[in-house]
């Protein structure tokens, strides 16, 4: 809804920019830097002669008129994501830094669509599972990148560019119990997952007789849920649980069986295609160039997990 009331200023703006004879379309003062930067972008990359992340900004047009536009007229990008997920969004409690994967993804989108400055010009807030639709369709954020599973049901209301990558659910336990090894070992026992996440759903469908009834917003108070023995086994994607093992390693480890796919998508708002083209553009970019595997290594990659072959972007 905000980015639509920002997309019709912004082709006001060209409008009148056009009917005055000024063809520089740039109207506020938030824009000229970031469309100057692209422009010289293009023209030193025709010289042969620019970093990666000028060759980015410089092949990704910005459709006028579109949101995309506006975002960047408006110089702010909000994007959702975790502040408690070791590796993906993770607020760094000693210096308030957001880090991790997903974090560096967004990074990658808003050098796209700012150039130079990006880093001031991208908002991070904590969007839970349960809050990332409605974060998506009240106009909280423009983009939600969260550990986020693409699938039909979130697909009638948002829509999703990518995948960007492929987790699969999996189970945690104190590094001692030998009793749970795959998810029919679940039923009987006390499992917490976190609302709003397709990991409480396939628990559910797939090991009926597990008592759920312990679940949270965040997947670090299943942790401490199970560092307490209030539960035997938190069950989320396999990679935000190797996160919380990274960080307790002697008292945790993960099953390593995993039962579902879950393609990682970015939540935008629903037949947004401008919005979705240019993020899908920038993924295969990311691919393409390095920065992906770049921003993978730096932060999934610094536990000891193998950087994958990205997945191929679904333009659905
Ligand atoms: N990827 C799953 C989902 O989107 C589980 C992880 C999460 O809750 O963020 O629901």
């Amino acid at each position: 809804m905000r980015r639509k009331l920002l997309a019709l200023s912004a082709l006001l703006a060209i409008t009148a920019a056009a009917c005055g004879g000024d063809d520089s379309a740039g109207s506020s003062e938030d824009t000229a830097p970031g469309a100057a930067t692209t422009a010289a972008g293009t023209e030193t990359s025709e010289a042969g002669a620019t970093t990666t992340a000028e060759a980015a900004a410089a092949t990704i047009e910005i459709p006028a008129g579109s949101s995309v536009e506006a975002i960047k007229n408006e110089g702010k990008l909000v994007i959702g994501v975790k502040y408690d997920v070791p590796l993906f969004g993770l607020k760094n409690p000693t210096n308030n830094e957001i880090e991790g994967f997903d974090v560096e993804i967004g990074k990658l989108i808003a050098g796209n669509i700012f150039g130079e400055g990006a880093e001031d010009k991208v908002e991070f807030v904590e969007a839970v599972s349960k809050n990332r639709e409605p974060f998506i369709q009240d106009g909280t954020v423009d983009l939600v990148i969260s550990t986020y599973t693409i699938n039909d049901t979130r697909k009638e209301v948002v829509d999703f560019a990518g995948p960007y990558y492929i987790a699969g659910q999996d189970i945690l336990v104190k590094k001692d119990n030998t009793a749970i090894k795959g998810v029919d070992d679940l039923n009987g026992k006390k499992v917490c997952s976190v609302t709003g996440s397709t990991s409480l759903k396939n628990v559910q469908e797939k090991a009926p007789q597990a008592d759920v009834s312990t679940v949270f917003d965040k997947y670090s108070l299943c942790v401490e849920a199970l560092n307490d023995g209030r539960v035997e086994a938190v069950t989320t994607d396999d990679i935000i649980l190797l996160g919380f093992v990274a960080e307790d390693p002697d008292n945790l480890k993960v099953v390593g069986n995993p039962f579902t796919a879950e393609p990682y998508g970015i939540g935008l708002e629903k037949g947004d295609q401008a919005l979705r083209d240019f993020v899908n553009d920038s993924l295969e970019q990311a691919y393409a160039d390095g920065s992906w595997a770049e921003a993978f290594e730096s932060t999934v990659g610094a536990s000891g997990v193998d950087t994958p072959t990205p997945p191929p972007v679904d333009r659905y």
